[in-house]
């Protein structure tokens, strides 16, 4: 079977950047599992698994624009050091999350000077170049709870442990339909 939308890919993957360093990836036995065609994965990745079968191995270098988005100078801030008041020892790399406007934002610490710290709430990998190798290791076909909820279901299906990340379960239209979170 061939990936395309509406297929349940498994995927043994690794990330590095274009240094070579390794970013990520899965873990002996464990491949990445995603619903195929839900942007469950980055776009630039996801567009290049089309057509592809089990066994396949798949090199592709994804653009930032395709990946975690180019670097947003402006999510780059200067705050006053006494904002951090109780962290003991300000470390370039912390992470922190910051309220804005728009809702609590993960941020990065990227600079400690004696009276003030830079945070960039970019993506870590947000301006990279993302090379992955992947060997493709599973494809079927989604079965139709899993199309209608937009995620697979492992083991013990939605929410029984299963679930990735366990979103279904924070999604009001999931469950009004009753068969995600009520059991
Ligand atoms: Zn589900």
């Amino acid at each position: 079977m061939q990936i395309a939308d509406g297929t349940v890919v498994a995927m043994d993957y690794e990330l590095k950047d274009d240094e070579g360093t390794l970013l990520d990836q899965s873990q002996p036995g464990q491949p990445l599992t995603y619903l195929h065609g839900h942007k469950n994965i980055i776009p630039g990745l996801e567009a290049s698994l089309v057509g592809k079968a089990a066994g396949e191995t798949v090199e592709v270098r994804v653009a930032p624009e395709d990946g975690y988005g180019v670097t947003n100078p402006s999510l780059e801030q200067v705050v006053p050091r006494d904002r951090f008041q109780g962290v003991e020892s300000l470390e370039v790399g912390m992470q922190f999350q910051a309220n804005t406007e728009q809702g609590p934002v993960s941020v990065r610490v990227v600079k400690v000077d004696d009276d003030d710290v830079t945070v960039d709430g970019n993506h870590p990998l947000a301006g990279k170049h993302l090379n992955f190798n992947v060997t493709v290791q599973e494809v079927r076909t989604a079965t139709e709870e899993e199309i209608a909820h937009g995620h697979t279901h492992l083991g013990g299906g939605c929410c029984g442990g299963g679930s990735e990340g366990g979103e279904c379960c924070s999604e009001d239209k999931e469950s009004e339909e009753g068969d995600c979170c009520s059991n």
